[in-house]
């Protein structure tokens, strides 16, 4: 099951990140998210800026540094999970020239759930753990149950921003939904209910 090729679509909130987790534990695959890669090289300059200047504001960062992640990160990976990435048509060509598919899920959650999701989402910047204050709380509140250190609420996940990325979800990433539906590929699965729930749905296609 180890060389299994996942692609994750959804749009901010969905519960990428959750899933992809799961998915990769219970698999034996690569987690790689571009989200996470970004994150770690905030502040790095490049020729297009820094990740951060653009991730603050809700906005994409630039094709040429996004595959360039996705291209090492698949070239040491033999099964993954991909979580973050395409977000445009035009990373979805640079995608399909360097991998191909096995599966691509799209988690299907409403607007209104999203916005409370992202909000009150708190992540532990040690080991990467997600939470929620309302909807999955740690044992000790600020607390990460994996590794004790204090959670925090990223920067980009303010009520502002996170109607600005939904804004440049719609925008950019909805196209990549479309692409791959029309592809045949894609996979539609309920992202509400629990994360139990959610990942049943995921699992039992991987296992057929
Ligand atoms: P994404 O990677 O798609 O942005 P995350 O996995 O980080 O999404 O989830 C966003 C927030 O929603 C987190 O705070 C997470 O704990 C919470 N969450 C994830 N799955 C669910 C679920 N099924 N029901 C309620 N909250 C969830
Ligand atoms: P979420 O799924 O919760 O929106 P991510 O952690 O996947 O969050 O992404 C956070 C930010 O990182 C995005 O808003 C964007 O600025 C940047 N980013 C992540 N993946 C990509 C990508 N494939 N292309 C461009 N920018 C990206
Ligand atoms: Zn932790």
């Amino acid at each position: 099951m180890s060389d299994e090729h996942v692609l994750l679509l959804g749009p901010p909130g969905a519960g990428k990140g959750t899933q992809s987790k799961r998915l990769a534990a219970e698999f034996d695959l690569e987690h790689v998210t571009t989200g996470d890669a970004l994150r770690a090289n905030k502040h790095v300059e490049t020729e297009h800026g820094t990740p951060a200047s653009f991730m603050d504001a809700g906005e994409l960062v630039p094709d040429p540094v996004v595959n360039e992640i996705v291209k090492t990160a698949l070239e040491d990976a033999d099964g993954y999970v991909l979580d973050g990435y395409p977000r445009n048509l035009s990373q979805v060509e640079y995608l399909d020239s360097v991998t191909d598919l096995d599966y691509v899920f799209y988690l299907a959650v409403p607007e209104d759930e999203l916005v409370n999701r992202l909000t009150g989402r708190r992540v532990c910047p040690d080991c990467g753990a997600n939470y929620h204050v309302e909807f999955n709380q740690p044992a000790e509140e600020g607390v990460c149950d994996e590794c004790g250190a204090d959670l925090v609420q990223r920067d980009d996940d303010t009520e502002e921003t996170v109607r600005e990325r939904l804004r440049v979800y719609h925008e950019n990433t909805e196209p990549v939904v479309e692409h791959y539906r029309e592809k045949g590929t894609l996979v539609e699965v309920e992202g509400e209910g629990t994360p139990d729930d959610v990942f049943e749905r995921i699992a039992s296609e991987v296992r057929d």
